[in-house]
């Protein structure tokens, strides 16, 4: 299945692409012992590890949301056609995206609001699409919602000196500035209530505008925490960074808070890159966490 309700929301889940991201768990995961992947290969592999190649396998995928009428997007993923000098693995994709978008009922022109949890380079991207020689916002009618912090750090205008430095290039200026230009961007601060179930926090560390889209229907809860963590490897060792945390400090205690808040509220975990089932329920052990159980979406299939 693709799709979940969750109190009065359903959750589906919209592939961008799936497999490599051409690094090792050691420069993918610097803190993390290799011992930790060829122990965990079991299970890790095929959706989390290829374990022939020694390669972390990741998604992209969008999260749609429907609540109260509305259509809301969680992240957008690379897009078609950007030019990345320094994510050759990204640039100029050419994927199905907006087809598979189409095949879960949606059309860009239905969207209503589009969550960007943080301004990388892999979650702005199908924000806009190549019109000819410009990039225009895909979702012409939604509004586009984007933490303050990020769209400032990510500005080149402000001369952040950035970790992932060249890694974001031309990201800003593909996925946020047109939109931002075309009067659709909502740039929200502190905490935004998108509507009586969804909730936007910032949860800062990855970068400074990271953020986390609480869910709470009913007794149903979910989390979805973008980057917070991009494999399971990090719920079982959660001081575990990946190499793209701005803020490592940061980046390992809003991790232990926001794990901790889903074991202590049976809240469904739903980062950006999970492949196989994309999201987990999660349970404290001791300053660790353990994974309890496996959300029912259907992993990757090819074709
Ligand atoms: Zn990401």
């Amino acid at each position: 299945m693709d799709q979940l309700d969750l109190g009065n929301v359903s959750v589906t889940r919209v592939w961008e692409y799936f497999g490599s991201v051409e690094m090792t768990p050691d420069t993918f995961f610097p803190e993390s012992p290799q011992a930790t992947w060829d122990d965990g290969a079991e299970w890790l592999a095929p959706h989390f590890l290829n374990s022939e190649t020694n390669i972390v396998n990741s998604a992209l995928q969008t999260w749609v949301l429907r609540s109260e009428g509305k259509t809301i997007l969680v992240d957008t993923g690379v897009g078609n056609h950007k030019e990345r000098p320094y994510a050759p693995v990204w640039s100029r994709l050419e994927t199905d995206f907006l087809a598979n978008l189409a095949r879960a009922g949606v059309e860009p022109e239905d969207v209503d609001i589009v969550v960007n949890t943080h301004l990388h380079i892999d979650h702005v991207g199908w924000n806009t699409y190549l019109d000819g020689r410009n990039w225009v916002p895909t979702f012409p009618n939604a509004t586009y919602l984007m933490p303050k912090a990020d769209f400032d750090y990510w500005n080149p205008a402000n001369n952040h000196k950035t970790l992932l430095g060249r890694g974001n290039q031309n990201v800003f200026e593909d996925s946020v500035a047109p939109v931002h230009e075309a009067g659709r961007t909502l740039l929200w601060e502190g905490t935004h209530h998108i509507d009586a179930n969804l909730r936007l926090d910032l949860a800062p560390g990855h970068t400074p505008g990271s953020s986390v889209l609480t869910l709470e229907s009913g007794s149903d809860r979910a989390v979805f925490v973008g980057d917070l963590l991009h494999n399971p490897v990090q719920i079982l060792e959660p001081d575990t960074n990946s190499c793209f945390c701005e803020d490592p400090a940061g980046a390992r205690a809003t991790r232990h808070k926001i794990l901790g808040w889903a074991a202590d509220h049976n809240a469904l975990l739903v980062p950006a890159h999970l492949g196989g089932h994309g999201a987990a329920e999660v349970s404290r052990e001791g300053s660790r966490f353990a994974i309890k159980g496996w959300a029912p979406f259907t992993p990757y299939q090819q074709g």
